[in-house]
């Protein structure tokens, strides 16, 4: 028998996962699919000594949302908040935490965005303050994964005030210090979300990731990794919807023959394949420019395929929807399911419109 591919291999895996993923609550963490995810070894795959390989989160992403969006979120999510502690912290906080990502038995977090900095996030406000041999924190994270239930978060907090990205400094940060409060908030998609407000939580000084100030170029180096992936996740959903409106089109009859007969209905799918075709073209060229580590045109690419990617997932739910009719809307379908799912990616991680910018930016930056 020929040798899985990734893809195909994190396809079976987001298959057996289904069941562990339908009996966690939507909107709130799974922990049972947490510790699933971590016997299965795909956290160690994406907590490689060296960091993960882009083009291999791509792979697991897209095989993963094809079946089980529930357990790319997981997936996701454990990454983005596990990687900069992975990456950067002291050995001794790596001691402590990542055996328990890896396991799946602790939980992690992202929290860069603030209700008053969301794509602005230079413009972050909470507050790390010297205090002793550590920092006291105040303010308030909002609209992140895993929150409020997360074990320990990645958090950006201001340590020099008025000075933009350049005074912004991350900590590894457990859940359980004392000072800070959850909040959960619901939201359409089945995206466990929330956030904390922090008063006066104490942080010692060994739990600040990297340089003090430079906390920047840890949210950058997270993001500029997982930015080409959060295409992927899109794709894996816009291929699932395809596949259940082809198979649909072959076999739904009316007016005497199969709908895919219909042009009207054809070449709406055949428009929705070459845009997937697309995308995975530009997702799998930002991962590998991404692993490449000197390419410089990166920073355009990435934001090519996240739009790209996301927008065309968006546009092929709702195609495959108008190709099932009345049927692609029951609550219970796996369309329905995609519908609540595909918006959310085309804000997180930079929005459409931010991705536009950078591509502008780069394109008149390279003349190109
Ligand atoms: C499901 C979900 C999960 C999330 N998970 C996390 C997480 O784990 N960690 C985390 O830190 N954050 C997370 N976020 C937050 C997310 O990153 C922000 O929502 C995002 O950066 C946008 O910020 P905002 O919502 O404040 O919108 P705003 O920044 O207020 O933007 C509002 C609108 O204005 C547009 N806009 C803003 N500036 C410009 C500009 N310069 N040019 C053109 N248009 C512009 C935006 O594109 C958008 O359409 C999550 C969000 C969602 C929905």
């Amino acid at each position: 028998m020929p040798e899985l591919s990734l893809i195909e291999e994190a396809e079976r895996l987001g298959q057996a996962l289904v069941p562990v993923a339908e009996g966690g609550t939507p909107g709130r963490v799974n922990r049972e699919l947490a510790l699933a995810l971590g016997a299965s070894g795909m956290f160690d795959r994406i907590f490689k000594e060296e960091g993960v390989a882009a083009v291999d989160l791509c792979r697991i992403r897209q095989g993963l949302a094809r079946v089980c969006t529930e357990a790319e979120t997981a997936l996701a999510v454990q990454g983005l908040g596990g990687s900069p502690i992975h990456l950067n912290a002291t050995s001794a906080v790596r001691e402590r935490w990542m055996p328990l990502l890896r396991s799946g038995e602790a939980v992690a977090a992202f929290a860069l965005t603030e209700p008053g900095a969301g794509s602005d996030v230079a413009n972050l406000a909470l507050e790390a303050v010297p205090d002793g041999d550590g920092y006291r924190l105040n303010g308030e994270k909002r609209y992140i994964s895993n929150a409020p239930e997360a074990d320990v978060a990645t958090v950006f907090a201001r340590t020099t005030p008025d000075a933009g990205a350049r005074g912004v400094t991350a900590f590894v940060v457990p859940i359980d210090t004392g000072g800070i409060s959850p909040m959960h908030l619901d939201m359409l998609s089945p995206h466990p979300l929330g956030g904390w407000v922090f008063d006066g939580a104490f942080v010692p000084s060994d739990h600040v990731l990297g340089e003090i100030d430079q906390g920047f170029r840890v949210a950058m180096q997270t993001l500029d990794m997982f930015r080409p992936s959060v295409g992927a996740f899109a794709l894996g959903m816009a291929e699932a919807a395809l596949r259940i409106a082809v198979e649909h089109a072959a076999t739904r009859e009316a007016f005497g023959s199969p709908i895919s007969e219909f042009q009207g209905v054809s070449h709406q799918l055949a428009d929705v394949r070459t845009a997937i075709e697309a995308s995975g073209h530009l997702v799998y060229s930002a991962a590998a420019a991404y692993d490449s580590g000197k390419d410089e045109t990166l920073t355009g690419k990435a934001a090519m395929a996240k739009v790209h990617a996301t927008e065309t997932a968006q546009h092929a739910v709702d195609v495959a929807i108008q190709v099932l009719g009345a049927r692609g809307l029951e609550s219970d379908s796996t369309l329905a399911h995609l519908y609540k799912e595909v918006r959310a990616p085309r804000i997180y991680e930079g929005t459409s419109e931010i991705q536009r910018n950078i591509i502008a930016r780069e394109m008149f930056r390279q003349r190109i």
